[in-house]
């Protein structure tokens, strides 16, 4: 049965099955809500039911507080009835803004134990657009997709740069681990996801990282040094051990060269012991630990869901961070990020 969505405060309306989520039935319909995982974890896709029955959406993604408003996720939710629910962003899907290109394996550094550092080109004369933070995907030869995160700033657009963790017995990573040779070609289609600095503010900016989390954050970093802007932004990078801070060097060098950039490693499995001098514990809990109130601040956290899963609670519950103020994109191994793994670009 089809129930129709309208969207509060725009003249968007749509048609959703009831056997399927919101989510989908806007961007089946043409339009995209900001989202990311697709598995109830992150949150990006919340939104608030106005009027109307939901079926499913009030999982781990929401605080207490937003559930008690009326909010779901749109990822999840399945419409009972018609509906009229509030979203924080929506806009037509610009479909024509994704390239998918045969891009060659150019060079491969081994970063860490289990990170490798990707280098792919593009064909001569082939260049893409993308917004620092955001994704490509990736298809492998089963058909199946993966996401990785681009590294490299925008203004590098003859290729990309991706961090790559390699995960015991995973497809696509221990391939990158032991089989993917200079010269293979793999095809991507970029950009994805909506992921990336808001500019329409001057709010100060808490970066967190966990692992190759860092990858869009280098992006991030590295184009606003690119566009000399000066926005205030910390650094908050997590890992297990020291040789995890896989490209350390660059957020140090950073530090002594850019007047508004901080940098605050954390390790959760390292301490003098190991001759490590710096910050111990849970990456999320350093930023809480130091910032007693998050309020006219905005994060950008990238990495393992659980971590991205506690910020958002633990920021916006205890230490007063606006609910909008929180952006993200959870490493879901991709096979649970939606079985289209096809999502939609903001170009
Ligand atoms: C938006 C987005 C951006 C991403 N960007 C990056 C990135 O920049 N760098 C990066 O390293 N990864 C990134 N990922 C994760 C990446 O897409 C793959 O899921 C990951 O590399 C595993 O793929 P695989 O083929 O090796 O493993 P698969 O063959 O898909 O999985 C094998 C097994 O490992 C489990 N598994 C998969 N991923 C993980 C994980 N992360 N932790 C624990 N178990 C897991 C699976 O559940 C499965 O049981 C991103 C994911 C998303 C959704």
């Amino acid at each position: 049965m089809l129930h129709t969505i309208q969207i509060k405060d725009h003249d968007i309306a749509f048609s959703c099955g009831q056997e399927n989520v919101v989510l989908d039935g806007a961007l089946a319909a043409g339009y995209e809500i900001p989202y990311s995982c697709r598995s109830g974890i992150c949150g990006s896709c919340r939104g608030q039911v106005v009027s109307g029955e939901v079926m499913g959406g009030t999982g781990g993604g929401l605080t207490e507080e937003e559930r008690l408003e009326g909010h779901v996720l749109l990822c999840q939710a399945r419409p009972c009835s018609d509906l009229t629910v509030a979203v924080r962003e929506i806009r037509p899907i610009d479909r024509s803004a994704i390239k998918t290109v045969a891009a060659k394996v150019f060079r491969m550094t081994r970063a860490a134990p289990d990170v490798t550092i990707l280098n792919l080109r593009f064909p001569a004369g082939t260049k893409v657009k993308f917004k620092a933070g955001q994704y490509l995907s990736m298809q492998l030869e089963d058909g199946t997709f993966r996401h990785f995160s681009m590294a490299n700033p925008p203004h590098q657009n003859d290729g990309v740069e991706l961090h790559i963790r390699h995960v015991p017995g995973g497809r696509f990573s221990q391939r990158v681990a032991d089989g993917l040779a200079v010269g293979d070609t793999l095809s991507v289609s970029i950009p994805y996801g909506d992921f990336h600095l808001r500019e329409a503010n001057d709010k100060p900016v808490v970066l967190l990282a966990s692992g190759t989390g860092f990858a869009p954050i280098k992006s991030i970093v590295e184009d606003a040094v690119k566009r000399k802007l000066s926005r205030s932004m910390v650094l908050y990078w997590g890992a297990r051990r020291a040789e995890d801070l896989y490209r350390m060097d660059l957020p140090l060098k950073w530090e002594t060269q850019l007047p508004w950039f901080r940098f605050v490693p954390v390790l959760s499995e390292a301490g003098p012991a190991d001759g490590w001098e710096g910050r111990t514990g849970f990456v999320h809990q350093a930023v809480m630990d130091d910032i007693a109130s998050l309020a006219g601040h905005e994060v950008y956290a990238c990495g393992a869901p659980a971590m991205i899963n506690a910020a958002r609670q633990g920021f916006t519950g205890s230490r007063q961070l606006d609910h909008d103020a929180f952006y993200c994109d959870a490493f879901v191994p991709s096979a649970s990020a939606g079985p289209d793994t096809a999502p939609i670009a903001r170009p």
